[in-house]
């Protein structure tokens, strides 16, 4: 099956707004069965979008488009891909009151404008926009193929925010391809998290061993992010169940303790669910990485019962004043040591009686760095109650944002490992 998906937003092209959609739509079908064919990215205008419409539906059987569904002048999806099919805009009754509640609700006045969101292809199915007002549309087109007879490709137009698309995709574009393009076999996919080894580690501890279930049917994929590999198990027909549960006992049984956790599991997820099982708290220090620990941490549900807070000392003088970190550690040892991130995480876990602490003080550069700790080092601390602390250091030499979430990672995975 040939899926095409066209982004549309001149913002996309100019480098102004990074296109998630091919990321998190491409992955989303893969784990559902489907294969992206191709993707295209075309600026708003008119003759860029239904050119690539016309293409796209030459060769595809579904095509997907997103972007230019709102009301104001340069949202021309709906409207301009109408006229090229020749079907006629109508009025849609229940979008029309979905709109008008959409600003009732959020005491805002509607301006008339909005109201061409209600403006629906003939013969268009509606998927509901829960976090917008423009609906997704879903309408069967003539290809102009001879090949394929009466079965005429679908195009699919959804709304450019991700806070609207993805849901839409989830509980409508999901069901709305299994049922009308229904797979041949059984699909599943399984995805496998790591942390703490490399991605030519990974393979070269798995690639082998996994090649004859891969003769049998497995497909086999390594993905490295920040600190990070994840390994995709998947594949079609009625063996691959069976193929994934080997391959997933062979795996852990070679590097059982790198994984975290799998499919859309993330390290400070597990983290917390951890914490939450065992009944147990935890606090933060963090000087170079200015919160971002905590903000992890926190972004997941249910932080609340097992976060108690965090520190962000950043200078010398409020490491020593919030945390008790020793003056004379600091002049001899430097703020970027392992005495003192023991200290910042023996300090935080002393003021809140957390379970445990963790600490991070590293330089994150351009400027800072010696011959003895270049721009890149850093050292994570842990403190917990009844056990000795430790630290370890690590060495990130990147920009400031990739060496935060490196730190961040590791410092994640020395407590996942504390706690088993
Ligand atoms: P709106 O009613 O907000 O105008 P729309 O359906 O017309 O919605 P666009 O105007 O094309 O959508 O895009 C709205 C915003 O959604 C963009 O400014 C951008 O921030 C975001 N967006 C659009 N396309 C993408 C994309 N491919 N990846 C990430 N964000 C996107």
């Amino acid at each position: 099956m040939q899926i095409e998906l066209i982004n549309t937003g001149s913002e996309l092209l100019l480098g102004r707004v990074l296109n998630t959609h091919q990321q998190w739509l491409g992955k989303k079908l893969a784990d559902t069965g489907y294969i992206l064919s191709r993707q295209v990215t075309v600026p708003d205008t008119a003759d860029s979008i239904c050119d690539a419409v016309q293409i796209a539906l030459g060769r595809s059987d579904l095509v997907i488009t997103t972007g230019g569904l709102g009301p104001t002048s340069d949202d021309i999806t709906r409207e301009r891909i109408a006229a090229q099919f020749g079907k006629p805009l109508r009025k849609d009754e229940k979008i029309e009151e979905h709109i008008a509640k959409f600003f009732h609700q959020r005491n805002r006045p509607m301006p008339k404008s909005v109201l061409v969101q209600a403006q629906v292809p003939e013969g268009s199915l509606v998927f509901n926009n829960y976090f917008g007002t423009a609906p997704g549309l879903a309408m069967t087109v003539p290809s102009g193929r001879s090949d394929i007879g009466n079965n005429q490709p679908w195009l699919v137009m959804l709304p450019g925010p991700p806070r609207e698309l993805r849901p839409m995709v989830e509980k409508y574009l999901l069901p709305f391809i299994l049922q009308k393009f229904p797979l041949h076999e059984e699909f599943h996919c399984r995805i496998l998290r790591s942390m703490g080894i490399g991605e030519s580690m990974v393979e070269d501890r798995l690639l082998e061993r996994l090649r004859p279930l891969m003769k049998q049917g497995l497909d086999l994929g390594f993905c490295a992010r920040t600190g990070q590999v994840d390994i995709r198990l998947c594949g079609y027909g009625p063996k691959i169940l069976d193929l994934i549960a080997k391959s997933e006992l062979l795996i852990r049984s070679e590097i059982g303790k790198y994984i975290y956790g799998t499919d859309d599991d993330s390290i400070e997820k597990t983290v917390v669910d951890k914490l939450i099982d065992k009944g147990q708290t935890i606090t933060v220090a963090e000087s170079c990485t200015g919160g971002f620990l905590g903000h992890h941490i926190t972004s997941i549900p249910g932080a609340s019962r097992v976060f108690l807070g965090g520190f962000l000392t950043y200078s010398n003088e409020l490491k020593e004043e919030m945390l008790e970190v020793r003056n004379e550690t600091l002049v001899k040892h430097g703020a970027v040591s392992k005495a003192v991130s023991i200290e910042m995480a023996e300090g935080a876990r002393l003021k809140t009686k957390a379970d445990h602490a963790l600490s991070v003080t590293g330089i994150a550069g351009p400027e800072g760095g010696t011959k003895d700790k270049p721009v890149g080092t850093v050292w994570l601390g842990l403190a917990s109650i009844g056990r000795k602390p430790l630290a370890i250091r690590k060495f990130h030499p990147y920009d400031r944002e990739t060496f935060k979430q490196a730190t961040v990672n590791q410092a994640l995975e020395l407590i996942r490992r504390r706690l088993g």
